[in-house]
């Protein structure tokens, strides 16, 4: 029966590609960024090179991204929102398509970013989307997709540490040593989920490419994990910052579907099942409140959401969250249908039909699965 639904999810694919070059057509040709613009295209295709093997994908993901390299603008600095995403991604096509010269150049010029992002006393926050989480991201990112060496253990160690230091000195601000050493905020908000907040920062210092010393995570990151753990509601699912106590928001972005990834991981490095047992528990929340009104994309709709079960799938091969993601694939394949609020950006990667076929081609091949611009 799932090889049945896979084919039908093929065909969809082929269906919802061709809607989306077509509204790409009135997209805006400036933004390059991968959250809505044209790198998330390009990093779609590459995904679909991925799943198939179809070298017209790739030619296609180079075209895309190609397009980006010329409007960046130095303002930003992550691989979401910034200049990082567009040259980490053209690193990655360039080195499949053996232009190893072209490939080392985006590498060089993603590693002219770090000097903005390694200063302490610059403005930049640390979260995934605008800050030096995000920049970490494209850095681990070029390492598992062209090679462990491309970017040098010295420089990753100085962009941890620069995320480690700015926590520790919030935290102390904030006298919050003890219970929460890992403090941030992003617009004097303290986030919590997994685009502006802790969740998202936790995730990615805890990437075994991170190399972040076991004492580091153990003493800081751990206990800063427990406390955003004791933060969750009763219904199992987390509040977007730390000061807000309504349980409304079911998303990637804001609340359990971007937590889990988080316990997930924390799950795999402290080997301790009390973390397992939370991310079961933002699985079975999701189950009942995940699928959204608010639209198909991956940041906060149906999609993102649906990335909790096959990264729970790929964890514990139980069926039952294969067979969650598909319930949640047949939502998407009904797409438009729901009245669902359109987006600002309706085929971009995090927020419209891009992300969507992003998760689609992802059931093709569950156990590969990768949730785009943040799960390694
Ligand atoms: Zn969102």
């Amino acid at each position: 029966a799932f090889e049945a639904f896979q084919k039908k999810v093929q065909n969809k694919i082929k269906d919802l590609l061709q809607q989306m070059e077509e509204g790409l057509k009135t997209a805006d040709p400036h933004d390059f960024s991968t959250y809505t613009g044209w790198t998330g295209i390009s990093l779609l295709y590459l995904q679909l090179h991925r799943v198939s093997y179809d070298s017209s994908h790739l030619q296609r993901a180079l075209d895309y991204v190609k397009r980006t390299l010329r409007n960046l603008n130095g303002r930003r600095i992550t691989f979401l929102c910034g200049d990082a995403g567009p040259l980490a991604v053209a690193a990655v096509i360039h080195h499949h398509l053996k232009n190893q010269a072209e490939s080392k150049e985006c590498v060089a010029k993603l590693l002219q970013l770090q000097r903005s992002v390694i200063s302490q006393d610059t403005e930049i926050p640390d979260e995934l989307l605008y800050g030096r989480a995000g920049y970490l991201y494209a850095l681990l990112y070029v390492n598992k997709e062209i090679g462990p060496d491309t970017v040098d253990d010295g420089t990753i160690a100085k962009v941890v540490t620069a995320i480690l230091e700015s926590g520790k000195n919030l935290s102390k601000e904030e006298k919050k040593t003890e219970r929460c050493p890992l403090l941030y905020e992003w617009h004097k908000k303290q986030y919590v989920g997994a685009a502006h907040g802790l969740a998202g920062i936790y995730y990615m210092l805890l990437q075994p490419l991170a190399k972040v010393n076991p004492d580091i995570l153990s003493e800081l990151v751990r206990p800063s994990i427990d406390y955003v753990r004791h933060k969750r509601f009763r219904s199992g699912n987390y509040p977007s910052s730390l000061s807000n106590d309504t349980d409304r928001l079911v998303h990637w972005c804001h609340g359990a579907p971007g937590i889990v990834h988080m316990l997930i991981m924390a799950h795999k490095v402290f080997k301790d099942d009390k973390y397992l047992k939370d991310a079961v528990e933002c699985g079975e929340v999701i189950w009942q409140r995940g699928l959204l009104r608010k639209g198909y994309g991956i940041c906060h709709g149906t999609a993102g959401n649906a990335y909790t079960f096959l990264s729970l799938y790929k964890l514990t091969q139980e069926p039952k969250y294969l067979y969650r993601a598909c319930k949640f694939a047949e939502w998407c394949l009904d797409y438009g249908t729901h009245g669902c609020r359109i987006p600002d950006r309706p085929y971009s990667l995090f927020e419209g039909m891009a992300g969507a076929i992003h998760f689609l081609s992802d059931l093709t091949h569950p156990e590969a699965s990768c949730f785009p611009a943040f799960e390694l």
